[in-house]
This record gives C-alpha cells, sequence and structure tokens, in this order.
C-alpha cells in the first residue's frame, strides 16, 4: 500500500504540474488495470482541478497475452470504427492525456513475436492521427508510473512483495520530487527552471554534431538538424496551456538530422519494450541508419524494433542527462524507460518531436521530412549513458566544446 498523502500529492502532480489540467477540459486516463489505486485518486484530482469529464480507458497485459495465445492475427487487426472515433473525439476535444503505466516486466513472453507486430503496426496506423496529435503537443499530454506486485517483485527479488511493492512506491516518489515534507508542485517549478538553463546554453552554442565516447566502446557522432531546438522540462502546448509530459524528466533533449549519425552507441542498461527485455546490445550506424547490431538477450525484439517501419531504422531523439541525478542516484534499475531514460543520456528509434525544430509544430510533417526530420510510427528510447561518458560539441564555425565529462555537463 502506498503512503496515501504521498499518494495524493503525486496525483495532484500528474494533474496540476504534469496535464495541467484546466476548467471544464475533458480528460482521458489511459491506464492499466494494476493501478486502481492511483488511476482513481488521478480522476479525483482531475474533476477538483475543475475536468469537466474524466474518460478512462484501460489496459490488462494478461488479457492481451490471451488474445495474442488464442485469437487470429486478423482478428486482432480489426480496430472498430467506434474505438477509433473515440481517439477522434478526444483530438477534436481539446482533451488532457494522462497515461498511467505499470508495467507486469515479460508479461507477452512467449507470445508470438511476428504476430503482435503485425497487429500493433495495424492498430498504430489506425490511429497515427492521435499520436501526431500528442507529439506535436497539439494538447496537454503527461506519463506517470504506479508500482505493482510482478514489477516491484522484478525489482526487489528478495523482499516480500508487500515490502517491494512499497520500496517501488517509494522509489517513484523520490524520482518525482514527491516527499512528505514538500510541495511537490513548488518543487517542479525550481526543477523546470534548472532543466531552463541547460537548454538555453545549449540552444546558444547551436552545435552542429555531438561526439560521444565511453570506456565500453560507444563511439559516435550524432549531426543535429539546422534550427534544431533544446527542450526538456515543462513545453507550451498547441493550445496555450504549459505542461510537463513526462515526471520525473531530467533531460535536455533535441532532434539529430536523419541522415547525420555515424559510428556505434553500446546501451547501458536493458530496454523493456513490448513485454520484452533486451540486454547488452549495441548499434551501428552509417549515414543515420542502423546497419549493424546485436543483443545478447532477445536480438529478436531488437529486430522487430529496428523493422517497425522504413524509418525505425533512423533516430529522432537525442537526449543528454547528467548521470549524477537523482533517479541514477537511486542505483535502481526501473525497467521502465519514463524513469530509466531519465538516468541515462539517451537517444529514440523512430519519430522526432516537431517541436525540437523551429516551428517544428506549425510546419507539415512532409515539409519537415525535407529538412531532414525521421518521420515513422514508432518512438524507441534507449539508454546508452555512462559515468564516464564524454561529449565534444562541434560548432558551425568547426570549434570544438567540451559538453559532458565523466557523465556530468559541464558545459
Ligand atoms: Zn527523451
Ligand atoms: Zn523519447
Amino acid at each position: 500500500m502506498p503512503n496515501k498523502i504521498l499518494l495524493e500529492k503525486y496525483a495532484r502532480l500528474a494533474v496540476v504540474t504534469g496535464a495541467n489540467v484546466q476548467k471544464g477540459q475533458i480528460v482521458v486516463l489511459r491506464t492499466s488495470t494494476e493501478a486502481v489505486e492511483l488511476t482513481r485518486e488521478v480522476a479525483r484530482q482531475a474533476y477538483i482541478a475543475g475536468a469537466k469529464k474524466v474518460h478512462v480507458i484501460w489496459n490488462d497485459e494478461p488479457i492481451s497475452k490471451s488474445g495474442y495465445e488464442f485469437a487470429l492475427t486478423e482478428d486482432l487487426k480489426e480496430m472498430p470504427q467506434w474505438s477509433i472515433d473515440q481517439y477522434k473525439y478526444f483530438v477534436d476535444n481539446n482533451a488532457a492525456f494522462i497515461s498511467i503505466v505499470s508495467p507486469i516486466p515479460n508479461a507477452l513472453a512467449g507470445v508470438d513475436s511476428q504476430k503482435m507486430q503485425e497487429v500493433m503496426v495495424e492498430n498504430m496506423k489506425k490511429i497515427n492521427f492521435f499520436r501526431e496529435h500528442t507529439m506535436g503537443n497539439k494538447s496537454q499530454w503527461t506519463i506517470v508510473a504506479a508500482s505493482n506486485p510482478s514489477w516491484a517483485k522484478k525489482l526487489f527479488p528478495e523482499l516480500q512483495v508487500d515490502v517491494a511493492v512499497e520500496k517501488l512506491w517509494d522509489a517513484i516518489f523520490g524520482a518525482c520530487r514527491v516527499l512528505i515534507d514538500n510541495d511537490p508542485v513548488e518543487a517542479w517549478k525550481a526543477h523546470n527552471e534548472y532543466l531552463r538553463r541547460n537548454n538555453k546554453v545549449l540552444n546558444d552554442s547551436n552545435f552542429k554534431s555531438l561526439h560521444f565516447t565511453n570506456s565500453l566502446g560507444t563511439d559516435l557522432v550524432v549531426e543535429l538538424i539546422e534550427d534544431h531546438i533544446w527542450a526538456g522540462g515543462s513545453e507550451k502546448a498547441g493550445n496555450g496551456v504549459i505542461f510537463n509530459p513526462n515526471i520525473p524528466t531530467e533531460e535536455s533533449f533535441t532532434m539529430p538530422f536523419k541522415f547525420g549519425t555515424q559510428g556505434r552507441v553500446v546501451a547501458t542498461k536493458p530496454l523493456n519494450n513490448a513485454g520484452r527485455i533486451i540486454e547488452d546490445f549495441w548499434l551501428e550506424f552509417k549515414d543515420g541508419k542502423v546497419v549493424d547490431f546485436d543483443a545478447k538477450v532477445e536480438k529478436e525484439a531488437l529486430q522487430n524494433i529496428l523493422d517497425f517501419d522504413a524509418n525505425s531504422r533512423y533516430i529522432g531523439e537525442i537526449a543528454l542527462i547528467s548521470h549524477d541525478s537523482p533517479i541514477s542516484n537511486t542505483n535502481i534499475l526501473f525497467l521502465n524507460t519514463l524513469f530509466d531514460e531519465n538516468a541515462s543520456c539517451h537517444m529514440a528509434l523512430g519519430r522526432a518531436y516537431p517541436m525540437n525544430v523551429k516551428n517544428g509544430n506549425e510546419t507539415p510533417i512532409n515539409e519537415l521530412e525535407k529538412k531532414g526530420y525521421n518521420n515513422s510510427m514508432t518512438h524507441v528510447d534507449f539508454m546508452f549513458g555512462s559515468k564516464d561518458m564524454k561529449i565534444v560539441g562541434t560548432k558551425q564555425d568547426g570549434s570544438k566544446v567540451l559538453v559532458f565529462e565523466n557523465g556530468n555537463f559541464v558545459i
């Protein structure tokens, strides 16, 4: 059982700082049956904030697994019109979206990955307009997480299940700056200021490219898109409301030039994607594209990510995070991207965020593509930061600047 006061503070943080729900606004909670308690509290806080109506869409991983086991691929691929229409309604009516994740590690292990891939691609296509809406920040959206027994036991196998669940809750609260003696909404105002400073320094530098090296074998040059913008922390949605897309967040991130990544990147944390945990992997890039890769565990799952669509072998995001951050200092591997990506420098295969280039949110995607924006139906972050990461930035005039040393910002 999570501490009730902390759970309330966390839910309020998701509603006020995360989605910044406005009076009279529709709220959509996309959540898991593992997170009933937090879902109820978030819904309550949303109504307190003045939500007109809170819509809840539940996901249950064991039920999804049964579907994959027993139903036909053709039947699973069929997405009824009413189900698509509900997303149309939310998008057209300026809803605020709150996702609550509560993963069951390896929930879908054993499922035919080809079948899963086909179904996911098909479903993604049908609500692609919804992904474009959120990734283009047209209205507010945010993601938070809830502890659950399977996840907690996976992280703390030596503990009794109740103790493990509580320990994971405490880790989540701590990582999100939700403390017994603070007002997390105020704490996040200060944190957003810190991120704004980092973004400003990086934007003022206007780097042409970044060169990442460490002792694990990462030796990678990432060219940035022209007129790129470093972002992170709070954002302004298309509807004018300031919100925080991720809680927690520690990153400053921007858009790579689609064809400008060269060399090798070695992952430093496992990647938990579509119910599978990929471990000990590396990718080799040439002119922006992954041309070689390997993984000691779940190589096929990595292959599926890379072959998701025509552009999923190119990257859409590069993010810098000091190794010395509240999340990496917990020394807990959360096996969840929301947390782990904020403990480590990371990049994402697939779609870029339009906001990371000048006037990106107002420019049609096909125009952005001409500049080197990567358009894909997927966006999968993975972590490669380390305590010995060094980053050297090259400016437009060719001069070099040390950006990271020993894993931390030095700029
Ligand atoms: Zn990121
Ligand atoms: Zn990302």
